[in-house]
């Protein structure tokens, strides 16, 4: 199959770049880079969007397998996932059904072949956000894209909680049982990234690509040392950790 009817290359994009450091995580429904998972086993097909999402200032990581998928989600926090539907070793329906158990919300667009009506419907039944059916126009796909990305900005709450704490990510405060608790840049996105992955495993590798866009061996122990002042600042304490260690792995929130 040809990997797509060709579209225009697509217009250079608006991009709001980071503006300072933490700038990032101010919630905002703005465009921003995205980081997004393609997972495709036809080489060409997924290059091509690859390329694509690339042109316009995202970042996209291409895989061909769903162990590959499932890897590459559990090392790393992606806005949104790119999926086929048959891939070499299983069915992108059971990696959805999957991720969506395990928690995992971020948009993801079928893109499969399997045309007919009632696999788009089990798609969508299976927790799918969109589904485009193959060949497809390079054009429609990035748009669908961006609509998904900007609905599901605009349906972030600006608010949230856990426990006694509560996080307001337009006022960027944070108050632990009431009281007003101060955070840095660094400490703030941090208790962001927590919040926003309730009972999800983050790992070192995770936690210091998203917040020092790094994974450096060295930026590890740092993560430890924030975790600590994180919990500190929270009222944590032993029976109430707030932050779970998990050994050789990373951090939940409890
Ligand atoms: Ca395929």
């Amino acid at each position: 199959m040809s990997p797509a009817r060709q579209g225009t290359a697509a217009g250079p994009n608006k991009v709001c770049r980071d503006p300072a450091p933490g700038g990032r995580w101010r919630g905002a429904a703005t465009a921003r880079a995205m980081k997004v998972l393609i997972v495709e086993d036809e080489l060409k097909v997924g290059q091509f969007i690859e390329r694509a999402l690339t042109e316009q200032s995202h970042t996209a990581h291409l895989v061909g397998s769903c162990a590959e998928a499932r890897d590459a989600l559990a090392d790393s926090a992606y806005e949104a996932v790119i999926l086929d539907l048959g891939l070499p070793d299983g069915d992108g329906l059971d990696l959805l059904r999957e991720w969506r158990g395990a928690g995992f919300n971020e948009p993801v667009l079928i893109l499969s072949a399997r045309d007919a009506v009632n696999d788009r419907i089990r798609g969508l039944n299976h927790g799918a956000d969109d589904y485009l059916a193959k060949p497809f126009s390079l054009e429609e796909l990035l748009a669908r894209i961006r609509a998904l990305l900007r609905r599901q900005g605009g349906a972030k709450s600006t608010q949230l909680t856990h426990g006694d704490i509560r996080m307001d990510l337009l006022a960027r405060s944070v108050t632990a049982a009431g009281q007003p608790v101060e955070l840095t840049n660094r400490e703030f996105a941090l208790l962001e990234l927590f919040l926003q992955n309730r009972g999800r495993v983050l790992t070192r590798t995770m936690i210091a690509e998203r917040i020092w866009e790094a994974s450096y061996e060295m930026e590890t122990n740092l993560i430890d040392v924030y975790v600590r002042r994180l919990r500190k600042k929270l009222g944590a304490t032993e029976e109430r950790p707030l932050i779970r260690t998990l050994r050789g792995t990373g951090y939940q929130l409890t």
